[in-house]
């Protein structure tokens, strides 16, 4: 078999085609992370318009109950097309029902080829397909995807489109076959250091062919920008019409309530988080940090693994700080404060999503390599048992004598504030 023969098995001839988008709503109103993602499919498929001469387009879907006047805001923010469901059975997201009705539009090949006419075989699936890394997003991603019977990488934070090389003892038989019109979906590893490029690619090889479209990915919220809302941009609105199977409207959601976050990272100009550095003496060290906090009125943060409960601590230091309300990263809070101050924490890539927007970032590390130096104004590489109990001093010290109970640093932080 010759790299030719086997190539030519690759294409697609119109099978695979589209960049969709699932939206996500709220009370009928946009989720404004799915203008994010909207804003990258955008992005991505202007350029490959122009790289493979092609009328591929960017379709956005979003079911609801009363959102179809959402479809002309798509438009504005970068949809070529809006496919909706608008019925009072789609007001929650029920994950079953969003899946059949998701999965059956984008294999509607009569009314994707409705849609956007295409002279070539049938429509079968969508080329690509991007959702929400987010509560929703993250189960119904992987709920489409295995109806749709293709791969799924979660939790992106960057796409490229190319042609790639590839040679694979299974993929490609050992042959070196190129790929057109890849997604490279990027994401951290697991351990939060390296990055994993994850790629979504057919069986080239004849003894175990195998096609894998739609190459889909959940995007992380806050990883892209929206483009600017543009009222002159044109495009096609199509309703759906779904139909509902009976067993799955027994699924009835009885209460839907917004529980408001009990820790208002926003309400504070300074930020303490400590992560698994306080390992030696987990007791006594996060008493430390609750006493510099309390020092410079800020709230408590932490790094994911510490709300996995790793130790062994009382039940009132539990209940208070090893909550995943206070975990800071892609899994948890964004924060942007005046001052973060990073304790025991080393900087994988998932913790510095959520705080690297900071002002003002100070870490306390003794390991001088550890990654959360790059995103650090200040660091101090000791034993954090070693450097707290000397910021609490020296606070402790700075009591405005003519004002009993203020610290000064408390309102020099204040002033900064406001600046
Ligand atoms: C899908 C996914 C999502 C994730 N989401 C998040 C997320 O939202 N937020 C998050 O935080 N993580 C997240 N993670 C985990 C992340 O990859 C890291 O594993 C985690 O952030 C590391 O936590 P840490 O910095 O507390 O621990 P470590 O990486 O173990 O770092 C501990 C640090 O403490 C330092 N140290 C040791 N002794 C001391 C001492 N005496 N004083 C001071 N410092 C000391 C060490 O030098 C080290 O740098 C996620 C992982 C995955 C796979």
């Amino acid at each position: 078999m010759t790299n030719q023969t086997l190539n030519n098995q690759s294409d697609d001839k119109g099978k695979y085609r589209h960049l969709f988008v699932v939206i996500e709503t709220i009370n009928s109103d946009l989720i404004p992370a799915s203008l994010e993602m909207l804003g990258e499919a955008r992005r991505l498929m202007d350029k490959f318009n122009i790289q493979y001469n092609s009328d591929e387009k960017v379709i956005a879907i979003v079911l609801g109950d009363k959102i179809r006047n959402l479809s002309q805001e798509l438009i504005f923010y970068g949809a070529d097309a809006v496919i909706y469901a608008d019925n009072p059975y789609l007001k929650y997201a029920i994950n079953k029902i969003h899946t059949k009705i998701i999965s059956k539009i984008v294999t509607d090949s009569n009314f994707i080829g409705e849609l956007f006419p295409y002279d070539g075989a049938d429509y079968v699936k969508p080329r690509y397909m991007f959702f929400l890394a987010d509560n929703i997003g993250r189960h119904l991603s992987a709920t489409v995807l295995a109806d749709l019977d293709s791969g799924l990488a979660s939790d992106i934070n960057k796409l490229v489109i190319s042609d790639l090389d590839i040679r694979h003892q299974y993929k490609t038989k050992g042959e070196t076959i190129r790929y057109e019109k890849v997604l490279e979906m990027y994401r951290p590893d697991f351990s939060g250091f390296l990055w994993t490029t994850i790629l979504c690619l057919d069986n080239r090889n004849p003894d175990i062919k195998k096609e894998y479209h739609p190459q889909a990915c959940s995007i992380i919220p806050g990883t892209f920008e929206p483009i600017t809302k543009d009222t002159k941009r044109i495009g096609k609105i199509a309703e759906y019409n779904p139909v509902f199977d009976e067993q799955d409207l027994k699924i009835k959601v009885i209460k839907h309530e917004f529980v408001k976050n009990p820790v208002q990272f926003e309400n504070y100009k300074v930020i303490v988080s400590f992560g698994r550095g306080i390992k030696d003496n987990p007791e006594s060290n996060i008493k430390l940090v609750e006493k510099l906090a309390k020092l410079l009125d800020a709230e408590i943060g932490i790094s994911l693994p510490v709300s996995k409960k790793i130790f062994h601590l009382n039940e009132k230091l539990e209940t208070l700080y090893i909550t995943p309300n206070r975990v800071i990263g892609t899994s948890g809070r964004k924060v942007t404060p005046i001052i973060y101050i990073a304790i025991g924490i080393s900087g994988a890539t998932q913790h510095l999503e959520g705080m690297k927007e900071s002002d003002f970032v100070i870490a306390i590390n003794p390991d001088e390599n550890s990654p959360i130096k790059d995103v650090s104004d200040i660091i101090i590489t000791e034993r954090m048992e070693d450097v707290v109990p000397v910021l609490i001093e020296e606070l402790e010290k700075r009591l405005v004598p003519d004002n009993p109970g203020k610290k000064e640093s408390q309102l020099q932080v204040n002033a900064y504030g406001k600046l």
